[in-house]
């Protein structure tokens, strides 16, 4: 195994050359040509021409020719159970969208948030993600242990992954848009979250699993689980995560409900901080976006679900601006069919740029950015992951750009970004190969394409007899 000590004090290496590397530093350092050198879980050194001669205890050397080196992807928002009700409420706005939807979310169970899980984080690792999260917040009563299957399911996977702890306790009784039976009880949500970041959250250097507290939305939980979920995540010493200001009707139902918009209600419900980070961040004022930027609060910009649910263009340059922490998400693929991380760089370039007089709202090195340190910072992880840097994490990723899809465009971060998916050759989690020439190296895609559609046919006919 790459990370382990071949003798006592040895660390096995891995030399990567003449590859483009992008490094997504401070400064945005580049390579022409240029190495990496993994020791261990780490990266040893990195910088233009050939790698230092020399190195003991090297097993591994590969020709980064014709490839550009960036760091490993990062995804901030995501529900891996989607993965099992894709392509349907096609045309649907969000409102619209969760009701047909949650009756049969209420159905899942175990055996179908594993299988989901594996499509999900198969679909991502295969196109250079190395960190995922799953925001999972559905836990109908007597249905197994869903977070276990999940943290196994990206564990088995290899990649490096935040569970987001979810839960909703406003069902339709209460003016919620859930049924009565799909949610939780105040104390039973708090009590089971606390449980599992007990039992699973990481907080060392270099953790593979971490768990944040994410009570779903305004609108499917209530006043005292937003604020009782701040107080249990700082006592905990873990992130928080949430949905926020996503669409008009949001906006309009907190008003109504609360008095206030979203960013007024998630700043007196304790939800504004450096250790937060809320996924959509559509219909953002200035002086939400102020707010933001002041107490550190994070944005995971998921811009292909937005536009799958017509919710609006999130305003990413004036939040980066501001100094707003952006990272991407792909979110559920129940919004976002396609389920893949890469296409997302292009997307944000693209949505970004719509409307008149914003040709250069982002350019590809921002983009890539969001993708990847970005995505770091608002995971809590930026000490850690999201840059080609000495010292940092060895998640990292070789794509593949001298095949016909990216060969004629001179600048790689411009081919990969602007150009069509680019192939992965190669990439590592944590110093080890998670994926090679494009195929997953933990998981057999065959066996899970028949299990996820075994459980989503399963699911189907629970839910039609129901
Ligand atoms: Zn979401």
């Amino acid at each position: 195994m790459a990370a382990s000590a071949t003798q006592e004090g040895a660390v096995e290496r891995i030399v990567i050359e003449n590859c483009a590397i992008a490094t997504v530093d401070a400064n945005d350092t580049e390579y022409a040509s240029g190495y990496v050198v993994v020791a261990g879980n780490k990266i040893e050194s990195i910088g233009a021409g050939k790698a230092p001669e020399g190195l003991a205890d090297v097993v591994r050397r590969v020709d980064g020719t014709g490839h550009l080196v960036t760091p490993g992807l990062v995804n901030t928002h995501h529900h891996f159970y989607q993965w099992i009700t894709r392509g349907l409420a096609t045309d649907h706005n969000l409102f619209n969208w969760l009701v047909a939807l949650y009756p049969t979310w209420a159905r899942i169970d175990e055996q179908m948030t594993y299988a989901a899980a594996q499509g999900s984080l198969g679909m991502m690792a295969r196109g250079g993600v190395t960190t995922a999260m799953d925001h999972h917040y559905v836990f109908p009563k007597g249905s197994g242990d869903l977070s276990g299957s999940i943290i196994r399911a990206a564990s088995e996977m290899g990649v490096r992954f935040t569970l987001a702890r979810g839960s909703m306790d406003r069902s339709e009784k209460d003016g919620g848009l859930p049924p009565d039976f799909a949610v939780e009880s105040l104390e039973g949500a708090l009590a089971a979250t606390e449980e599992t970041v007990k039992k699973h959250h990481d907080a060392s250097f270099g953790a593979m699993t971490q768990v944040a507290v994410a009570p779903c939305s305004p609108f499917s939980v209530s006043t005292e689980l937003m604020r009782q979920g701040a107080e249990l995540a700082r006592r905990l010493g873990v992130r928080l995560h949430t949905h926020g200001s996503e669409t008009v009707e949001e906006e309009k139902f907190c008003h109504e409900l609360f008095g206030m918009g979203p960013t007024d209600y998630f700043e007196s419900t304790g939800w504004l901080g450096e250790d937060v980070w809320m996924a959509h961040c559509v219909h953002m004022n200035d002086s939400d976006i102020a707010a933001f930027a002041r107490t550190g609060t994070g944005v995971a910009h998921c811009p292909s679900s937005n536009a799958r649910l017509a919710a609006g263009i999130a305003r990413v340059p004036d939040m980066l601006k501001a100094g707003v922490p952006v990272g991407l998400g792909v979110d559920g693929t129940a919004s976002n069919e396609s389920g893949e991380l890469h296409t997302e760089l292009r997307n944000a370039l693209l949505i970004n740029r719509l409307g008149a007089h914003r040709e250069a709202a982002l350019n590809a090195r921002q983009a890539l950015r969001l993708g990847t340190y970005g995505g770091a910072q608002v995971l809590g992880r930026a000490p850690e992951i999201g840059s080609l840097e000495a010292g940092k994490l060895a998640d990292l990723v070789l794509w593949k750009i001298d095949g016909i899809g990216h060969a004629s465009i001179a600048d790689p971060v411009t081919a990969i970004v602007f150009g069509a998916a680019a192939p992965v050759t190669l990439s590592l989690v944590n110093g080890k190969p998670v994926v090679e020439n494009g195929t997953l190296l933990h998981a057999d895609e065959d066996a899970i394409a028949r299990s996820t559609r075994d459980q989503a046919q399963r699911l189907a006919r629970i839910a039609a007899g129901s």
